[in-house]
């Protein structure tokens, strides 16, 4: 068995003092450690009637692909704004300092759809609250939300629970 985890490099006071960044490039570049960890985010959802994965920017997307794949349904991006094509439609969420906004093609997802969000992390969960929202808006079925990586104390999962989304994560690491 990979030792998943033990793939992940952390890295002190990046961006800023005080946080511990988990940097998953280096479980990405892993052959091994990149395989098993799509196949065991996927494998938690295979009995499950997913009809899209939404990737959240950017790390979101190389796992969201992978796993979409997986699962054999189709991929909606959810970017930053400003980098989609089409006609968005925008929800801003909460970040340390200010605001931030992040993006969806306003047709991407249909009503009814179960859609399966995807991340590397989950810190204070306001990035996938806001893609929760989107999803909603759009009239779409939140069936869960999957990460590499919980930062429990930070909180994250218990928001997204609070909004009855299931959600799911390969570790969690303590602290910030
Ligand atoms: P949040 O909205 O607070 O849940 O933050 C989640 C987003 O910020 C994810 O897209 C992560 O990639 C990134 N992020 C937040 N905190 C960290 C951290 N300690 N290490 C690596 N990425 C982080």
């Amino acid at each position: 068995m990979t030792d998943l985890k033990g793939l992940v490099r952390t890295i002190p006071d990046y961006p800023k003092p005080g946080i511990l960044f988990r940097d998953v490039t280096t479980l990405l570049g892993d052959a091994q450690g990149f395989k098993a960890t799509v196949a065991q985010m996927a494998e938690t959802w295979r009995n499950e009637p997913v009809d899209a994965v939404a990737g959240i920017e950017a790390r979101g997307f190389i796992l969201g692909g992978a796993i979409a794949d997986r699962l054999g349904c189709g991929f909606i991006p959810i970017r930053k704004k400003g980098k989609l094509p089409y006609k968005t439609i925008g929800q801003d969420y909460q970040l340390e300092y200010g605001v931030d906004i992040i993006e969806m093609h306003e047709d991407a997802c249909r009503a009814g759809e179960r859609i399966l969000i995807v991340d590397d992390l989950i810190a204070t969960g306001g990035t996938a609250e806001a893609a929760v929202k989107l999803i909603r808006r759009s009239q779409g079925d939140v069936l869960g939300a999957t990460f590499i990586i919980d930062l429990p104390d930070l909180g994250g999962m218990s928001k997204l629970k609070k909004h009855g989304v299931t959600c799911h994560a390969l570790m969690a690491f303590e602290g910030h």
